[in-house]
């Protein structure tokens, strides 16, 4: 495992000194206009013109057929609510930032847009990101040599909150104030950025990015307590949503989560002894660090470098904890354990629960549209004893985005991402088991893909989870709630939308008896718009709005 990590050379690594003193990304106003009682310069990364090469390197598009030719994301067309990010960090590792880049390849579904890692060696941090993949941004071993030192933190970006494209809110940020250096990576959805931005910023804050995670940096420098712990903790106090943090400072990570725990957080140790955090435990396993537990959510965790010493605490704020269920049926990777559960066999679960609620009879086969309903079809199977088969195919090599010859075209993505078998199709009835609806737009082209390529001669939709009704305000990408289809159309309107031949959806105890005596522990906001923390109304400014001078 170890040699596929990009290693330093030392020539390499004696160059990161370079790394601290770049000039802000961007700022909504020129610094010199704006009296400012706080600076937070954000550093941006040494390899700011590595990033630029990046990008300047990729070869222009040739569109190959018409001026209509349209650059489709996939994204666009796959009808899913979108991964917030991913966080990780590890302390005492003499080999720390080629650790997070593996972490953060493990957690490269959380957030595809852009991966960043900030190192400490002690006395100094060093940060670099990117845009794209981690293996974009680390596209070889000397993207790693800046980043010198035994403790790092790393973020994988997918925009929740700021401009998706921003180089500037690519995490994890590093600011510097009256203390010294301090890094931090977030998943999750601050409901009150607008409003705390907007306090800061009539006291002379400047911002740099877009992001709802900066504030966080500038409640801390605002703050007058004292130590650091104590400063993290009054910052967190003014937060409300969703928050799993990683903070490092020159000999300090700390690890913090929300009252409520919305978003997963769990903590692990390496064999020689490392400290680690991570959204999930797939980052734990792929540098083979054991899981110890979860960071409780609350809890302040900090470790110091010098003595490893593990410091633990709590916030004052106390909630019922409301952890979100939509990790399990579709975000986290199947081989993590999140909030104490295996994800797969949650999913497992929800497909043979969904199985006796919502029985296929005559079905000749169950199978997954792939990957995310691959469980809860095994689980569909195993209930009714319906044979499970691989009836479509997903394609792994479509990439982020195509080029679609015209506008009508954009029905391709489900083409070119699922390929139907019709040896395995043809003539029979067909159980498919999807792990959501969000807005109804691929489930009738997978439904005339298996009926119309495959040649099936049925085809019964079975969803793993509740109707979606409710947006997101904790870290998820969802629509708002008027594009949801369930929000438009029952059940019988939506099977004839689709075009399938019955549909069944799991409903809301079935899936959070899955849990046991955890099912009053999770957020399930978006299937009954039973909202933990309400999202307070927006001000009349938006963020990044200029008042009269
Ligand atoms: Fe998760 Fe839905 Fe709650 Fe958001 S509203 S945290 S997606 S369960």
């Amino acid at each position: 495992m170890a040699a596929a990590v990009p290693r330093l050379s030392s020539s390499a690594a004696a160059s990161s000194s370079s790394t601290l003193n770049h000039p802000t990304l961007r700022r909504h106003k020129p610094s010199s206009s704006l009296p400012s009682s706080l600076r937070l310069p954000l550093q941006s990364s040494p390899c700011l013109s590595h990033r630029l090469t990046l990008r300047s390197s990729v070869p222009s598009l040739r569109l190959p057929c018409s001026a209509a030719a349209t650059q489709v994301s996939v994204f666009d067309t796959d009808d899913k609510p979108h991964e917030q990010c991913g966080v990780f960090g590890i302390i005492g590792d003499p080999d720390a930032a080629q650790m997070c880049y593996l972490g953060l390849h493990a957690l490269q579904h959380r957030g595809q847009e852009g991966a960043g890692i900030v190192s400490s060696d002690g006395s100094a941090l060093h940060s670099v990101t990117g845009l794209g993949l981690v293996s974009e941004v680390f596209s070889d071993a000397s993207k790693l040599a800046p980043l010198v030192g035994s403790a790092a933190i790393g973020h994988n970006r997918y925009s929740t909150s700021g401009a998706a494209s921003a180089l500037a809110n690519v995490q994890p940020f590093v600011a510097g104030y009256r203390f010294g250096q301090l890094a931090v990576a977030h998943n999750g959805n601050l409901v009150n950025y607008r409003s705390l931005r907007h306090e800061l910023e009539s006291k002379g804050s400047i911002f740099s990015t877009t992001s709802d995670t900066e504030v966080i940096l500038h409640l801390i420098a605002t703050s007058a307590a004292r130590p650091l712990i104590a400063r993290i903790v009054e910052a967190c106090e003014s937060l409300s949503g969703a928050f799993s943090l990683v903070f490092l400072t020159a000999d300090k990570l700390i690890a913090v989560r929300d009252p409520h725990g919305f978003r997963p957080l769990v903590m692990g140790r390496r064999p020689n002894g490392a400290v680690v955090f991570a959204s999930e435990t797939s980052a734990l396993d792929l540098i083979s660090a054991e899981y110890v537990r979860e960071v409780n959510p609350g809890e302040v965790i900090a470790v110091d470098v010098n003595d490893m010493l593990i410091a633990t605490s709590y916030l004052l704020t106390r909630k019922p904890r409301k952890s979100c269920v939509f990790e399990h049926i579709y975000f986290s990777s199947p081989n993590s354990i999140i909030f104490g559960h295996p994800v797969h066999a949650s999913r497992y679960n929800f497909g043979a629960a969904l199985a006796r609620e919502s029985p296929a009879p005559g079905a000749d086969i169950v199978i997954p549209v792939p990957d995310s309903g691959l469980f809860a079809a095994l689980g569909f199977a195993g209930a009714s004893g319906v044979p499970f088969k691989q009836g479509l195919i997903r394609s792994h090599y479509v990439g982020r985005s195509f080029i679609a010859p015209n506008q009508e075209e954009r029905d391709l993505a489900v083409k070119l991402k699922l390929a139907p078998v019709e040896g395995i199709l043809a003539g029979k009835s067909v159980v498919v088991i999807d792990d959501s609806i969000v807005r109804g737009t691929t489930s009738s082209k997978i439904v005339r893909l298996i009926k119309n390529e495959g040649k099936a001669r049925e085809v019964h939709m079975r969803i793993a989870c509740p109707p979606i009704v409710g947006s997101c305000y904790y870290g998820v990408d969802t629509p708002r709630a008027e594009e949801l289809i369930s929000n438009r159309l029952g059940v019988n309107e939506l099977r004839q939308e689709i075009g399938c031949d019955s549909l069944g959806f799991l409903s809301l105890e079935s899936m959070k008896g899955a849990f046991g005596e955890g099912r009053h522990m999770l957020c399930d906001a978006c299937f009954t718009r039973k909202y933990p923390v309400t999202a307070p109304e927006p001000l009349a400014a938006e963020v990044g709005d200029e008042a009269e001078d």
